[in-house]
């Protein structure tokens, strides 16, 4: 069916178009772009609606609903998880999203979420990052070679300005995989064999790993003073990566506490043990980092700002582009109360 041309059709950003347009602006330079929307919209944080995600769990992963609103523009958007995926070939996370015009609740963009995640989780990282990982930091630890770990290298990189990853997962398939992805990123890439080994001389360990269970990645005595802690994978009840000594030993930054104490790391705390609200840190409300010895984490479980910041972010890179569909998602009759009577001349 065609459509005639005054009707109130929403640009649609497939996955096809969404790779295009990452690499038209190039990955790096996406990345900040990327984060500087995220800083922007962190900068504001108290403007914006704000509840812990809605999630549906179930026994091989969970399903989320993730809403905010700065009073203009309302965002959210559709992810799930599920660790078991990748045996049966599928994805870990994948995503769509949504922006609305807060005076009239039309839709304004459709979006793939599942590139543009792993693009501003990385983002997140990298700007995180830069407020907290010790000064000069040039070598990450990439703990987890899977969808998201060449995204969050590139994103220290082109954010944070590192020169080393050193990489280890449990599957040498997956380090091989990201090891070969990142062979002209400039990056010096180095495969491991333990994830003591990838954490020699690193100032930056980044914890990327899937498994739906309370996992120890990192144990107390891997941590010496003075790193950052990327800790990306705990991001759900029952899904944790480090050891619980750490999270004492640490300054620990989160995005949303409503959230992150139910689904991060800090799950396995006191629910009144203190944090630092990344927004504070970024408004100078609250410090980053203190001394150069201060380990510092941040407990990522990725929030709903972030990604309406990336879908802003979108729209804005949109506008002569033409990487988008026009989708006819909209009933929208020309005499508002005519519902009925558009269906009934759609027969005709
Ligand atoms: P993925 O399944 O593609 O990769 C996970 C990798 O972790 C696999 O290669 C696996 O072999 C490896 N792994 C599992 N246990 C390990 C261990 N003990 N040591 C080393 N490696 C191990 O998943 P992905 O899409 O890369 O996502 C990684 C994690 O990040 C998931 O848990 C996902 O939920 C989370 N995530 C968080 C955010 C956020 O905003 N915080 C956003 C996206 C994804």
């Amino acid at each position: 069916m065609t459509n005639p041309s005054d009707k109130a059709l929403v640009p649609f950003v497939s996955v096809d178009h969404m790779m295009q347009l990452i690499h038209r602006i190039g990955v790096g330079k996406m990345l900040q772009g990327l984060a500087s929307y995220i800083e922007a919209d962190f900068k504001r944080w108290e403007l914006f609606d704000k509840t812990p995600r809605i999630a549906s769990h179930s026994a091989e992963g969970v399903i989320e609903l993730m809403p905010t609103s700065d009073g203009e523009v309302y965002g959210f958007k559709y992810v799930n998880g599920h660790p078991k995926n990748t045996r049966d070939g599928l994805q870990t996370v994948t995503a769509f999203g949504l922006l609305a015009d807060v005076g009239t609740g039309y839709p304004v963009l459709l979006s793939e979420m599942t590139m543009l995640t792993a693009m501003r989780t990385a983002a997140t990282s990298g700007l995180v990052a830069r407020y907290l990982a010790p000064k000069g930091a040039q070598t990450m630890a990439m703990i987890g070679n899977g969808a998201q770990s060449e995204f969050q290298s590139l994103a220290m990189q082109a954010i944070c300005g590192i020169r080393t990853v050193r990489l280890w997962d449990i599957d040498a398939g997956a380090t091989e995989k990201c090891a070969r992805n990142l062979a002209e990123s400039g990056l010096d890439v180095v495969r491991c064999t333990s994830a003591e080994e990838a954490m020699e001389g690193a100032q930056i360990i980044t914890t990327c790993t899937a498994d739906k269970a309370c996992a120890t990645i990192l144990t107390g005595n891997m941590i010496g003073p003075g790193v950052h802690i990327n800790a990306i994978g705990g991001d759900c009840p029952g899904k944790t990566e480090l050891a619980a000594d750490i999270l004492h030993r640490s300054e620990i930054f989160v995005e949303y506490p409503p959230q992150t104490r139910i689904e991060g790391d800090i799950q396995q705390l006191d629910p009144d043990h203190p944090v630092t609200e990344l927004w504070q840190v970024m408004t100078g409300a609250a410090p980053g980092r203190r001394s150069a010895d201060q380990i510092t984490l941040f407990d990522s479980v990725g929030f709903a700002i972030e990604d309406f910041s990336a879908l802003r972010y979108v729209r804005d890179q949109l506008t002569g582009t033409g990487l988008y569909h026009e989708l006819d998602l909209l009933a929208d009759p020309d005499e508002p109360r005519d519902l009925y009577g558009m269906l009934q001349r759609a027969r005709a």
